[in-house]
Formats: C-alpha cells, structure tokens, sequence
C-alpha cells in the first residue's frame, strides 16, 4: 500500500507545490512508484509539470462529481515512476462547486483506495488554507510533511496546522504523522533566517528534516518551463537538496517497511 503524505501549510508561497513536484519527481528517480495529486483548484503542480488545459482529460475535478473515477483521471509523465492527476478546475463556477463538493470531507480517501495499491508514494499538494479540499487530502493521509519559508514567521501557521491536526483525529478518527518540518526558499546566515530556525527547532526540534532546500533560482525556472527540476537542470543545488529529502524519507521509511532499502541506497549513490 503507498505512503500517502499531504504537502501542507496554511499560508501561500512557502515552497508547497515546489517541494510536492520536486519530492515527487525525485521519489520517482530513485524507482518508487508515485502518484503527485493537484488539491490546489489553482493547480500550479499541473503547470509545473508541463500541463495544459488542451493536455488534460480528466481531473479531480470529474472525480469528485462522479463524472470519472480515479483510474481515468491519471496522466503519464516525463518520468517513468511518476504518474500525476491534475485539479482540472478551469472557471470560477467549477470552483465553487469543487469547494461544496469536498464539504464531504471523505471524497478523496474513498477514491484513493482504488489505486493506492498501484504505488508506493502518494503525494498531495494542498491548497493554501484549511477545510474542504484540505480536509480532504489529510483525512486521506498517513502523514504530513509540512515546507516553511526560511526567514519568514511562520511558527504560527505550523501551530494551526498542528492544532487542526487534532481536530482531524478526532473527525476522522486516525492519528495522522508529522513525516517532517521542511525548511525552503533557505539563505543561511541572515539575522532573521537564524531566528526563524531557532524557534521552529526549540518548539518543533523533533519533526525537523535534516535536509533543508536553499533558494535557488533554477527551481522557479524549472517549473516555469513546465519540468521537475531534476529534468531541467539536473545538477542544481535545488535538485540535490530534493534528491536528498527523498533519500532522508525513504531511510525513514526503512524502519516502517524494509523493501524500501535498495531504493535509498540507489538515491544515495546519485546524490
Ligand atoms: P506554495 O505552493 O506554497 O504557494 P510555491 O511552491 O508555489 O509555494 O512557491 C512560491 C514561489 O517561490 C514560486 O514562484 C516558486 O517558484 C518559488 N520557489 C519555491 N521554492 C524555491 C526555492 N527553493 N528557491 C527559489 N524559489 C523558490
Ligand atoms: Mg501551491
């Protein structure tokens, strides 16, 4: 069964869709099958990957109103091990009726589970707020791995997300893993950056990745050209530090399920 893990935080711009796209891209590198999923109506990961509108079929979207089921709405990618569904939301009326439709907070995990044994890693790359759509990917996650912009204070959004953690414990009725604390977007040595770090590290210390991702602008162009990084410029800091949180999951996740072994052993010889 995959490992199903919710890029999320309460605030925009803090590297979600960027870290989702390039972990998933890099999970892919080193042979585990994943699945990235769009939960972003914006669908920025969809961009990032190179689709359009003329390049979709079927998306959540038609998904969760029961037009396609889940098989229908997976798209190949550029790389072999990675498979994507985009949102698929085009106009504002779509929108509002997506937003409704996921008021049923248990849309996403009823339908993961008919392709979930098909791979190895889930990702899901959550929209900028709390509730619906949100609800919906973690509610349907083991664990969530939470990406903070580097000299930005962010501590509070991290406590909310914490606190809304509880509540979906409690609703759902399962407990849901912190898989990590990522740090982006980093330039060490900047007075703020330094606080920001000291903080999250004293209150949070133990959900913190080791690796952090440092600003680097071949990330953004990347997805503005519509590739993971690893496929537009492969040897960039941006893509390194990805192919390192990949291998610092998959170690992890060593402990949980051993055939994952080889895989990390292959990302470490890459890197
Ligand atoms: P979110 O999904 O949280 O809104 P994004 O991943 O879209 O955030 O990132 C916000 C902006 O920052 C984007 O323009 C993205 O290209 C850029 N960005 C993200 N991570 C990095 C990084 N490590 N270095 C440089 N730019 C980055
Ligand atoms: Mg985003």
């Amino acid at each position: 069964m995959a490992r199903i893990i919710s890029v999320a935080l309460p605030k925009g711009g803090v590297g979600k869709t960027t870290t989702a796209v390039n972990l998933a891209a890099s999970l892919a590198v080193a042979e585990q099958r994943t699945l990235l999923i769009d939960m972003d109506t914006f669908g920025a990961s969809g961009l990032s990957l190179g689709f359009t509108e003329g390049t979709v079929r079927a998306g959540l979207y038609e998904v969760f109103n029961f037009v396609t089921g889940m098989q229908e709405a997976i798209h190949k990618t550029e790389l072999k091990f990675l498979d994507f569904i985009p949102a698929n939301v085009r106009s504002m009326q779509m929108e509002e009726r997506m937003i409704r439709v996921a008021d049923n907070r248990g849309i996403l995990r009823n339908a993961l589970r008919s392709v979930a044994g098909q791979y190895d890693f889930v990702i899901l790359d959550c929209p900028p707020f709390l509730r619906g759509l949100s609800a919906n990917a973690l509610i349907a996650s083991d664990a969530v791995l939470i990406p903070v912009k580097s000299g930005h204070f962010a501590l509070e959004a991290v406590d909310r997300l914490f606190t809304y953690l509880e509540w979906v414990k409690e609703v759902a009725h399962k407990s849901i893993d912190v898989e990590g604390i990522l740090i982006t977007m980093h330039e060490p040595g900047t007075r703020v950056t330094d606080i920001t770090i000291r903080e999250l590290h004293a209150k949070y210390g133990k959900h913190m990745f080791a690796t952090s991702i440092p600003r680097n602008t071949a990330l953004s162009e990347a997805s503005f050209y519509g590739k993971p990084a690893i496929l537009y410029s492969a040897n960039c800091r941006g893509a390194s530090a990805y192919l390192k949180l990949a291998r610092e999951i998959l170690a992890r996740n060593v402990q949980r399920t051993s055939p994952l072994q080889p895989a990390a052993e292959q990302l470490s010889r890459q890197a």
